[in-house]
């Protein structure tokens, strides 16, 4: 897939234009651009067919609003570049939510698919070793992301306990067991699929029987199919890395949630996983990697809506040309902030030592979803923009406003 710009450089464009329209002062603009604190780290492991040194990262993009916040991902693409674009999407989406973090990501370079328990295992208790001085609940909380889920994050929140003694709010997106939230696990997918249908609803288009089509179904993309299929949508294509499947009357969600790949899935017409993107429908999820949307197959993009489950599947390029197209893309940071907000629920109960039972979880979730949808809605007819710029003007000028009020810049 072809990237026009990098990750980090198309975030920041996104950045200036936001300060652009806010006239901010180009030095206040250059330090909501640039990282705080970069990490990068040598992993040795011990494999079958011999020693392997892996490259991890965690990348501290702003702390303006409150402790750094964001995931860790397991995947063979993870280079700096892309955790700093990561790790700045995360400062904007928590700022827009509004939920007390700033942001951060992380990742290691590996193909995750090779990996065995004991390896994912050594992985990130060496990654937590390396960089526990800079985590912690008040300072960095990392949270899954592709390639990881809750038991690596049980992994980390154990190696993190053994150094610094007990701390479950260190981590987000933990085993139920294991001071995990019942709620967290479903919140990115579930956030999708609502701020979905809140979009449709907007417009004065039905939700009941509108067709969407889903790439990925992992954590996000699965449970963005579920829920969609529960507010009443046809999904009528998903896919995975392993295969792809269409049905224009509706694929039955409840039927295939538990296959583990969508190549298992029987009694479905298989088509190539790049048609997926283009399916005719009301509504398409990009909900695995990034980059999947550029100038290269926009004019194949056949939808009306685009909700992007992923980060940062739409480059800016073919962001320009969906909107000459008329077809709305509600970003990122707005669409997938469901799984932050989900973690942000996870570590307040942690830190009350407090159980919510998971209909407050879903309750709560829902109202900030919809709440952080009208505001954005709201600035984009204010400002006269798309919503992905309405989105990082609400965002930037939270962040900026802490930054200045804290008194570190003008
Ligand atoms: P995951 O590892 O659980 O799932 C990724 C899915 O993408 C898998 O089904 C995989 O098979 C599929 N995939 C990979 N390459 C593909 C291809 N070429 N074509 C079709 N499918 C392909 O990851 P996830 O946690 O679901 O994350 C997916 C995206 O959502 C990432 O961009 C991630 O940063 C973003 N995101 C995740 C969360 C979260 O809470 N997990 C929160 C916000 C954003």
């Amino acid at each position: 897939m072809t990237k026009e710009r990098s990750a980090f450089a198309e975030v920041n464009e996104k950045v200036r234009q936001a300060s652009e329209i806010l006239g901010l002062k180009p030095g206040l603009v250059q330090a909501l651009q640039q990282c705080e604190r970069e990490v990068v780290v040598s992993i040795p492991l011990r494999r079958q067919t011999g020693l392997e040194v892996l490259t991890g990262y965690r990348v501290q993009h702003s702390s303006a609003r409150g402790p750094r916040k964001g995931g860790i991902r397991f995947h063979h693409e993870v280079n700096l570049d892309e955790v700093r674009a990561l790790a700045s999407l995360m400062t904007w989406k928590t700022a827009l939510i509004d939920v007390p973090f700033g942001g951060a990501k992380g990742g290691v370079a590996v193909d995750a698919k090779s990996l065995s328990d004991i390896e994912r295992e050594e992985i990130i208790r060496r990654w937590t070793r390396s960089i526990h001085h800079v985590l912690g609940h008040q300072r960095d909380i990392p949270a899954p992301d592709m390639g990881t889920d809750s038991r690596t994050m049980a992994w980390l929140m154990d190696e993190f306990h053994r150094l610094e003694g007990f701390q479950p709010a260190c981590v987000t997106g933990k085993p139920i067991e294991l001071f995990g939230a019942p709620g967290r696990e479903e919140s990115t997918g579930r956030g999708v699929a609502m701020i979905a249908a809140a979009t449709l609803e907007k417009r004065n288009e039905k939700v009941k029987g509108a067709r969407v089509a889903i790439q990925g179904f992992g954590n996000v993309g699965r449970f963005a199919a579920l829920v969609c299929h529960q507010l009443g949508f046809k999904v009528v294509a998903i896919s995975d890395i392993t295969g792809a499947i269409v049905d224009r009357k509706g694929i039955d969600i409840d039927e295939i949630i538990n296959y583990r790949n969508v190549s298992e899935i029987p009694l479905y017409e298989n088509i190539p996983l790049h048609e997926v993107l283009e399916q005719r429908c009301e509504v398409l999820i990009p909900a695995a990697l990034g980059g999947v949307i550029t100038s290269d197959n926009v004019e194949k993009i056949n939808c009306e809506y685009i909700v992007e489950g992923a980060n940062q599947p739409t480059t800016t390029e073919a962001d320009v040309e969906l909107r000459t197209r008329g077809i709305t893309v509600v970003p990122d940071i707005l669409a997938n902030s469901g799984g932050v907000m989900g973690s942000y629920f996870e570590w307040t109960q942690n830190i009350q030592q407090y159980s919510w039972p998971i209909e407050k979880f879903r309750k709560e979730l829902d109202a900030r979803m919809s709440r952080a949808f009208a505001d954005t809605f709201k600035e984009s007819q204010k400002h006269n923009v798309d919503l992905r710029t309405a989105a990082f003007v609400l965002a930037v000028q939270r962040v900026a406003s802490a930054f200045s009020l804290r008194g570190d810049l003008v």
